[in-house]
This record gives C-alpha cells, sequence and structure tokens, in this order.
C-alpha cells in the first residue's frame, strides 16, 4: 500500500449532534465553552437534516494546528452528545464516513450525499471566536 500524507488534511470539522427536544441545552453549553476558549467557526445551527447527518448539528470548522487542544476538551466536555470529527481532504465521503472518529455514540451518515471528491478542500474559514481563556 502507500500511505497517504497527513499534508492533505487542510482543516477539521467537528461536528456536535444533538436532539432539539432533549439536549440542545447541552449542546448550547459546548458551543458556548468552545467560544470562550478557541479560535474557531462556528457554523449555523442546524436543526433540519443537513448534508450527510442524519440527526440536528451544528458543526465547527477549525485549523489543523488546534486539533491537539480542541479535541481532548471536547472529549471531557461532551456531556455525552456524539461529536463526529473529520478531516477535510479532497475527498469528503471518505473523511465523514470512513476516516472520522467520534466522540460518544457513533451515529448514522448519509454518505450518499457526499461527493466522492472535492478539491479544493474545505478550508476552515475565519474564525467567528473571540477566546477569553
Ligand atoms: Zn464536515
Amino acid at each position: 500500500m502507500s500511505y497517504r500524507s497527513t499534508d492533505e488534511i487542510v482543516s477539521y470539522h467537528a461536528h456536535v449532534y444533538f436532539d432539539p427536544a432533549a439536549s440542545r441545552d447541552k449542546a448550547e453549553r459546548l458551543r458556548a465553552g468552545v467560544a470562550e476558549r478557541f479560535l474557531v467557526r462556528l457554523g449555523r445551527w442546524h436543526e433540519v437534516l443537513v448534508g450527510p447527518h442524519d440527526s440536528a448539528m451544528f458543526q465547527i470548522a477549525f485549523e489543523v494546528a488546534l486539533f491537539s487542544r480542541l479535541v481532548p476538551w471536547l472529549m471531557l466536555n461532551h456531556e455525552g452528545l456524539s461529536i463526529l470529527i473529520h478531516p477535510n481532504t479532497v475527498r469528503p465521503r471518505r473523511d465523514h464516513v470512513e476516516d472520522g472518529i467520534w466522540i460518544g455514540t457513533k451515529l448514522k451518515l448519509h454518505p450518499d450525499r457526499l461527493p466522492a471528491v472535492q478539491d479544493p478542500p474545505d478550508e476552515a474559514g475565519e474564525p467567528n471566536t473571540a477566546p477569553r481563556f
């Protein structure tokens, strides 16, 4: 086999899933905690299902260099919510469905709703948080 280089990874997403009726408060706390601590781009609340996702969620887009600080923080503070963390390369379908890691319970995804190839890949984008800690 030939190994893929981690240089392929342009950014990461963390998708934070919640149940609008039962766990939106936990998702709001998590989002506020992230916003106070990390320079990231927080996405909109999606209570209507979008893309490959099968639950309500919001997205955290972040730079590669932030992985080692943000992901452990999510591990310790997810309050039972499911979170998918995946790399962004030119292969969005693989990125989400095969190559991501889960915090909490792994949820269903819809791979057919993602392109196999997207070039250029998604960048982290302009941060919209103002960390205080
Ligand atoms: Zn994503």
